[in-house]
């Protein structure tokens, strides 16, 4: 439908999902994006990449031969290469069919060891009063800006050491110590 409109020169109708992206038709008969880069410096193809569907073979075909090029790139890499050229309406999803699909790629996926986690605690899981059970996570100290701009020095947060005030927290710091 939307090659007949823009074969024709009229304009799409304002209900059509490719309105935002102002396609138009080239000299050689193709879809281009339009956009907003018409003065700049970059290359015809970055400033007006062509316009793909999602599921198309020749579409396949382009993503499978950037993914050879590029030595079985990731889809975030194949996907950022392939923009240089191409506009493929949900890119993300095409791109990961093929890679998925990748033979070479299924046979080198590492499989991550996934440690199993023990049971959590009884004050973890069943309710109590507010601040019965307090507790205290040992991270930082962190880093902060004291002021915005020009001059301006990190300083060490120390906050943390004074959020909880409990029974519970000075005997886990003593027994840490010891
Ligand atoms: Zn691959």
């Amino acid at each position: 439908m939307e090659v007949s409109y823009l074969s024709a020169g009229k304009q799409l109708p304002s209900s059509n999902k490719l309105i935002p992206l102002t396609p138009f038709y080239d000299d050689f008969g193709i879809i281009r994006v339009g956009g907003r880069l018409k003065n700049s410096i970059l290359p015809e193809s970055q400033k007006h990449p062509i316009l793909l569907p999602k599921t198309d073979p020749v579409v396949n075909l382009i993503i499978t031969d950037y993914h050879l090029k590029l030595l079985h790139a990731g889809p975030q890499l194949l996907q950022s290469a392939l923009r240089e050229k191409f506009w493929i309406l949900s890119a993300r999803d095409a791109v990961r069919r093929v890679v998925r699909r990748c033979i070479p790629c299924f046979r080198n996926r590492p499989r991550f060891a996934e440690q199993i986690m023990g049971d959590l605690p009884e004050f973890r899981v069943c309710p109590s009063s507010v601040f019965q059970r307090t507790g205290l996570d040992f991270a930082g100290p962190f880093l902060i800006r004291s002021s915005k701009g020009r001059g301006s020095r990190n300083i060490l947060s120390a906050t943390f050491a004074f959020s909880f005030a409990s029974q519970r927290r000075r005997f886990i710091l003593k027994s840490l110590a010891t």
